[in-house]
């Protein structure tokens, strides 16, 4: 389990969405709601309906992830609740990766103990900083100290992975304390880090300082620099990035995200979740009410239903499968498009993009620009 060889393209994966926060980060645009107190048992049986409206796989799921949000708001007991109801309902594959993802304020030894007896066995800790005055400055409503104490009650309550995830480039961050923050986490050897650049969401807290000049974003060079030094200091302790943010220890990728990326089949249940089944997409409602009270009435919480043409599958692997290491497979691509295959070649050419084995993917110059890279490359293939 955990290498990509694991990763099988045509099992499929689940994702399970608990768009309940107990308070709101100041980056955030993710549309959770900020409650101490949300209706978990509703949602739970929201959740079941929508199980059990669905089509079951043949393969059973390779892979279950429940995010959000901060699933933890509904309690560990629901959610290992909602794992066997999951369990009822669906085949998996043994051995099947079970992920939750975690905030380290909302988590107690007793709760990692339920969580893995329930059969969660790969745990991401939302740490983002250890360093107090930025958790504060962030509106995390943890400390550097809860979010240590939390990845040594995971590996004792005997969680097979612990991934942790990390922010850097906000305003006012500064290198020295990025290097920092990272010896601090690789003290205590994640099996798996996603580390992400801070990008200024519409609606945020931070939105709104910047515009009012109470904060300044951080400078391009200073985020590459920050993101070189992180990419250093993991090779250093023997990770290897797979995905352009996401870094494993041999044997501890993320197959349910690695199953995303490779343009896999992934069933989403619950308010906000996105589906690709069978060459169909969809989306549930956002509002955790509005999606409650739908799958009550119709047993369906999906909207915007619609059939992915040729077109928008190789636009969606590039998207994807650009950001890995291992890149596309060419055969993927269109052939015989000329506009398309020019832009392709130069931007080899140049260096932005290099060919490996059957595979296209991000080249030395092209990995710290990859955004703009595989904007270019969407955009080449626009009619
Ligand atoms: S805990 Fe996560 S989902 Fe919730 S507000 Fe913070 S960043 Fe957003």
């Amino acid at each position: 389990m955990g290498s990509p060889a694991d990763c099988q393209p045509e099992i499929p994966g689940l994702y399970v969405s608990v768009p309940f926060c107990r308070g709101k980060c100041r980056y955030c645009a993710i549309p959770t709601r900020a409650t101490a107190l949300p209706p978990a048992e509703r949602y739970r049986d929201a959740l079941k309906r929508e199980a059990a409206a669905a089509r079951r796989p043949s393969s059973g799921f390779g892979s279950i992830y429940f995010g959000g949000g901060t699933p933890l708001t509904l309690s560990a007991a629901v959610l290992g609740r909602i794992l066997e109801d999951i369990r009822g309902i669906f085949p998996l594959v043994e051995g099947a990766e079970v992920t939750l993802e975690a905030n380290p304020g909302v988590l107690g030894r007793g709760d990692l103990e339920l969580l893995a007896a329930a059969g969660f066995n790969r745990l991401s800790l939302g740490v983002q900083s250890l360093d107090d005055e930025e958790l504060s400055f962030l509106g995390r409503i943890h400390t550097s100290g809860d979010a240590l104490q939390a990845a040594s009650w995971a590996r004792s309550a005997g969680f097979r992975q612990v991934g942790v995830d990390l922010i850097y480039g906000f305003p006012g961050h500064t290198i020295h304390r990025w290097r920092r923050t990272l010896d601090r986490v690789l003290s205590f050897d994640p099996d798996h880090l996603s580390i992400y650049a801070f990008t200024l969401e519409p609606g945020t807290y931070f939105q709104t300082a910047v515009r009012e000049g109470r904060a300044r974003l951080t400078g391009e060079a200073v985020i590459l620099a920050m993101d070189k030094a992180a990419r250093e200091r993991l090779a250093k302790a023997g990770y290897e990035y797979y995905e352009i943010s996401n870094a494993a220890r041999s044997g501890a990728v993320c197959l349910h995200n690695l199953r995303i990326w490779r343009g896999g089949d992934v069933l989403g249940l619950g308010a906000a979740a996105h589906s690709l089944v069978s060459g169909r997409r969809w989306r549930n409602i956002a509002d955790a009410g509005a999606y409650m009270k739908a799958v009550e009435e119709t047993g369906s919480g999906a909207v915007g239903t619609h059939l992915v043409d040729r077109e928008g599958e190789i636009l969606e692997r590039l998207l994807g499968g650009l950001r890995l290491d291992e890149g596309i497979p060419f055969s993927i691509l269109p052939n015989g498009d000329e506009r398309f295959e020019e832009s392709i070649h130069s931007l080899v050419t140049d260096g932005f993009l290099e060919t490996a084995g059957g595979n296209i993917r991000l080249g030395p110059r092209g990995r710290p620009v990859a955004d703009s890279v595989i904007l270019e490359v969407a955009a080449a293939l626009a009619p």
